[in-house]
């Protein structure tokens, strides 16, 4: 099997302030979708500060990676679903989590296809398809595909831990 190089996401300087790695995105994110439709639930700037805590606002809100294997749901096999920490949309479940290896939690598919939306990602110098929450458009990860996985869909949705609240089926 074809094994994924992560090498890009361990080129963002983790202990860089806040900003430096993202210059594209600056402060917040936009209020609407690619395709002009608003997002359903918007707050301001300082309601998503009160309400995350510094790090996942850094991620959720600034679109910053979180250090590749250190974040809680990596190598989670628990079943359930995968939440937003920002606003509790329904994003993935663990039916479609697979071991990339990659240091992050890693979905062949969203739970539906409107759970998430794709944005074209200029940053680092190449193109990249970020991922957001379709619900509050907060940061999520990325998308890759043709890595040879060998999933059903051979995409590889590689998520940030700290965008995601696991809620495990009881
Ligand atoms: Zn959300």
């Amino acid at each position: 099997m074809m094994r994924a190089t992560c090498d890009l996401p361990l080129a963002v300087d983790p202990d860089a302030p806040y900003g430096q790695n993202m210059s594209m995105h600056g402060g917040q994110l936009p209020e609407t979708k690619p395709d002009g439709q608003a997002y359903e639930v918007i707050k301001p700037d300082a309601q998503w500060r009160e309400r995350l805590t510094p790090d996942e606002y850094h991620v959720l809100r600034q679109a910053g990676t979180e250090r590749p294997y250190v974040g809680e749901y990596t190598d989670t096999k628990t079943r359930g679903t995968y939440s937003c920490r920002a606003c509790s949309a329904e994003l993935f479940t663990s039916d479609t989590k697979f071991d990339s290896h990659c240091g992050w939690p890693s979905f062949w598919s969203p739970l539906a296809g409107e759970s998430v939306v794709e944005i074209e990602d200029f940053t680092m110098g190449m193109r990249r398809v970020e991922v957001r929450c379709a619900s509050c458009g907060s940061h999520l990860g990325h998308v890759f595909s043709g890595e040879g996985y060998g999933t059903p869909t051979d995409q590889r949705y590689c998520i940030n831990s700290i965008s995601l609240k696991l809620q495990p089926i009881e």
